[in-house]
């Protein structure tokens, strides 16, 4: 966003001609794939089209007399930044589209979309296409495209618009086609060369295609890719559903069957299982027992039932089958549950809701990232390349060969296809195999614990430092967790403070069942670290006999397992399996790449700003600073620029300057200057007007800066409002929106988004090594402090470690174990 507009090509160079189209069903996120190619792709000084509906529009052209629009004056080029008369999203908003379709009607400004399928487009075209859902510019299955002849005459398009590389955004059958377009490329230029449909020097000038694939697809069903563009808007969608109905189905004690997308691939339905903890689900990847599965369901959900849970959720994935590929539908499983349980129960299928909806955080911050990227693969692209797939592994992005991600992807289908559900399931990525075990994990009551008595532990649960969305939802899966091995979880109210005072009680199976829509802290939290008597927490460690501790938390909770590691020098009771999750909004707890709440807080930040961005619409030319929590780290504040699209972000890490603030005043008084120029020609005015009123929220000359709180503690945001106050030339009229308690009031008051509580963390607790005592150094039990009237007593320790060392029989004397941290 911040250099882009003044970027210059290298005029020596040739300028790649690149187009961008999406494909197949629409995701959300596919128009910030857009809009991150052109950006991307004009600041490598390319110039730009986007294809309408897909290759379709590819196969159908611009009609003639339509062609190189850039040279007809629909695209003014100032410099490398392309102004259009009347915008393209203008085009699209107001139904040229359909007219296109029916043949009918005119757009009154006399410039439509008509016969033109293939459309230049330049940087402030795509602008604000972050917070739009599905794909502004059109997708479609195309059958003309399945033909070599349409494939013919889209590449004769191509080349007639002078266009050498194409980004596909779709799924596994739009990147299929990709393949088959480039593999056929040669022939079909050779073809066309000889029928005379394009000349020598085109041909030779087009000998090659390049071209790169991005993976549209609510599904997430793309192998060697961890995440689709549109999966996590989807999963929210259907987790907002969830919530919704819980309501209800809780009021009169229903059951309700939900069905979900996913033909092949039952990703949205076990993670929306997960993060709603529903009680049954229903994927093609591993299906039940044809012979049994309906005495399985009801036996589990009547133990459910049977403990006294009122609500029974179902989740069933569009393509669900039994052991025998007997598709499994929802209704059935209504019935089942009504007569053979008496339940009350209600289908609903979510069907294209979940399509629906603006982009999560997520989905903007990914499809930029990969649209970079495919920028940068088509530029590195030579004749011996192969076509890449843009995708991302464990949070970095990444360039695969496209047909081996399109093979693999198969492979499923013809493993569920030949019954070889292992071999189905090992194809999809480890994280679905170990979610599954996480739902069962969570989720099955069992009437006998997994672990014998012997290792059996009494677990102390704590949340330590701010709360964070997700801190409840992983308490619920520990918990849940715990009980299915037979351990006893314990609740520590209110951090250390809360153990001093006794504030301790056994969580149950049905306690937790909620709790993983609820934002906040249910246990209590606060600052307070070990420390503030060390010796006072040995004593209730002791007391309430505590062989495991989970804290979770963020940086607080950090060091406090810091604290008690070097404490176990001195307080064996310390000697236990000690665990950090991490949940902070911050996301700055090092050794992982998120914590539990930053996902959420983004999505707040992101909320916040879209509404910014609306009130901007009724007055132009604002600057808005916005400002973000975070501390010392500067990861909301980056992720959420990225997110919303702000010009500029100031982050602890990069500091901030004079000079600097200089430099970014200069510029946006720049980039009004160029606003100006199409306004003083009269064009302005009269769309803005109009947009206005038929579109709020979308103003040009907005801009949104993203501060954190702590950028400086020179240029605070009161006072890079009065820099930007100070320079009135260009109307730089400040409004200072402050953001700070926004993430923080949200991950309150909201619950946690889909991607709430990872489980494998929790699975840690249990992998922790017996180990004997070490009774090295025991305190002088004089430097205890007396709290509650409980001394810390060094003697317990000392018997106790004695007893595991003995091998003795009691259900608790085990607790001495190998410490470890995770986090
Ligand atoms: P979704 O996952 O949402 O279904 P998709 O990209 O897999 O998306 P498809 O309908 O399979 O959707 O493919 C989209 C378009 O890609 C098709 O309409 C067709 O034009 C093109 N396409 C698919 N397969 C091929 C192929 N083998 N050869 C040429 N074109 C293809």
């Amino acid at each position: 966003s911040y250099i882009a507009p003044f970027a210059m090509a290298d005029p020596s160079k040739e300028k790649m001609r690149l187009a961008v189209l999406t494909s197949g069903g629409d995701s959300a996120g596919m128009n910030a794939v857009v809009r991150a190619v052109v950006k991307a792709a004009i600041l490598k000084g390319c110039e730009t089209w986007i294809v309408r509906e897909g290759y379709e529009g590819l196969v159908r052209g611009n009609a003639e007399g339509h062609r190189h629009v850039s040279d007809k004056g629909i695209c003014v080029s100032h410099k490398d930044v392309h102004f259009h008369e009347e915008t393209f999203l203008h085009h699209l908003r107001y139904g040229d589209g359909e007219l296109l379709r029916d043949g009918t009607g005119d757009h009154p400004g006399g410039r439509t979309l008509k016969g033109r399928y293939i459309v230049r487009v330049g940087w402030d075209d795509v602008r604000g296409w972050f917070a739009e859902g599905g794909t502004l510019i059109g997708t479609a299955r195309s059958v003309a495209f399945r033909t070599r002849e349409g494939r013919l005459t889209a590449a004769q398009n191509m080349i007639k618009e002078g266009i050498d590389a194409l980004v596909v955004c779709g799924g596994d059958g739009s990147l299929t086609g990709a393949d088959v377009f480039r593999s056929e490329w040669p022939k079909l230029v050779t073809e066309l060369q000889s029928t005379g449909r394009i000349t020598e020097e085109e041909a030779q000038k087009h000998a090659h295609l390049k071209i790169v694939g991005l993976v549209g697809s609510i599904d997430n069903d793309m192998s060697m890719t961890d995440l689709t563009i549109g999966a996590p808007t989807a999963l929210h969608r259907i987790c907002e559903s969830i919530d919704n109905i819980n309501s209800t189905a809780y009021s009169h004690s229903r059951a309700f069957v939900l069905e979900v997308m996913g033909r092949h691939c039952g990703w949205l339905a076990l993670m929306a299982s997960v993060s709603s903890g529903a009680d049954f689900i229903f994927i093609p990847e591993n299906p039940p027992d044809a012979e049994k599965w309906e005495d399985s369901m009801c036996k589990m959900i009547q133990s459910h039932r049977d403990v006294g849970k009122r609500k029974t959720i179902v989740i069933v994935a569009e393509g669900a089958v039994d052991s025998n590929l007997k598709p499994i539908r929802a209704e059935y499983v209504k019935d089942v549950l009504t007569n053979r349980l008496g339940l009350d129960s209600r289908v609903t299928t979510l069907g294209h809701t979940q399509r629906g909806g603006k982009p999560c955080a997520f989905d903007r911050i990914m499809p930029t990232l990969q649209g970079v990227e495919a920028v940068n693969a088509l530029l590195e692209a030579t004749p011996d390349t192969p076509s890449y797939m843009i995708g991302i592994r464990e949070n970095k992005i990444t360039r695969v060969p496209l047909m081996e991600a399109v093979e693999m992807t198969r492979q499923v289908s013809v493993a569920i296809a030949e019954k070889n559900f292992p071999k189905a399931m090992s194809l999809r990525d480890p994280e679905f195999s170990e979610s599954l075990e996480g739902f069962f994990a969570t989720s099955i009551l069992e009437s006998e614990p997994k672990l014998p008595h012997h290792l059996r532990m009494r677990v102390a649960i704590m949340h330590v430092g701010a709360p964070a969305g997700g801190m409840n939802a992983a308490t619920r899966a520990a918990v849940r967790y715990c009980i299915r091995q037979g351990h006893k979880p314990f609740a520590v109210h209110n951090g250390f403070l809360g153990l001093l005072e006794d504030n301790v009680h056994q969580l149950s199976w049905l306690g937790v069942d909620n709790w993983m829509t609820r934002g906040g802290s249910e246990l209590g939290t606060n600052r307070k670290l070990p420390d503030i008597d060390l010796g006072a927490v040995a004593a209730k460690f002791q007391q309430h006999n505590f062989h495991a501790l989970l804290l979770i938390g963020g940086f607080e909770a950090f060091s406090a397992l810091q604290i008690l590691d070097v404490g176990r020098k001195y307080y064996p009771a310390f000697n236990i399996p000690l665990v950090h999750l991490p949940a902070t909004i911050s996301n700055n707890v090092p050794l992982t790449e998120f914590s539990l709440g930053s996902d959420t807080s983004l999505n707040a930040l992101v909320d916040a700003c879209d509404a910014i961005k609306q009130s901007a619409s009724a007055s132009r030319n604002r600057v808005f600073v916005v400002e973000t929590q975070g501390g010392k780290c500067g990861y909301i504040a980056t992720m959420g620029a990225l997110a919303v699209g702000a010009c500029m972000v100031y982050t602890p890490e990069r500091g901030m300057n004079l000079d600097m603030l200089r430099n970014d005043v200069k510029f946006l008084k720049r980039r009004y200057g160029l606003d100006a120029k199409g306004k003083s020609e009269g064009r302005l005015v009269i769309r803005y007007s109009i947009l206005r009123l038929v579109f709020s929220g979308y103003n040009r000359n907005s801009s949104t800066y993203v501060r954190n709180e702590i950028a400086s503690e020179v240029y605070t945001t009161d006072v890079i409002t009065k820099m930007f106050k100070e320079e009135e030339g260009r109307c730089l009229t400040l409004v200072l929106h402050l953001w700070a308690h926004t993430a923080r009031w949200h991950s309150l008051s909201d619950g946690p988004c889909a991607s709430g509580a990872p489980l494998a963390e929790v699975h840690e607790l249990h992998r922790a090594p017996p180990r004997a005592v070490d009774q090295a150094v025991l305190p002088n039990s004089a430097s205890a402090s007396r709290i509650g009237g409980r001394h810390y007593d060094p003697r317990i320790d000392s018997e106790m470690g004695a007893r595991a060392g003995d091998g003795g029989a009691c259900g608790h004397e085990e607790p001495k174990r190998e410490a470890f941290v995770v986090g």
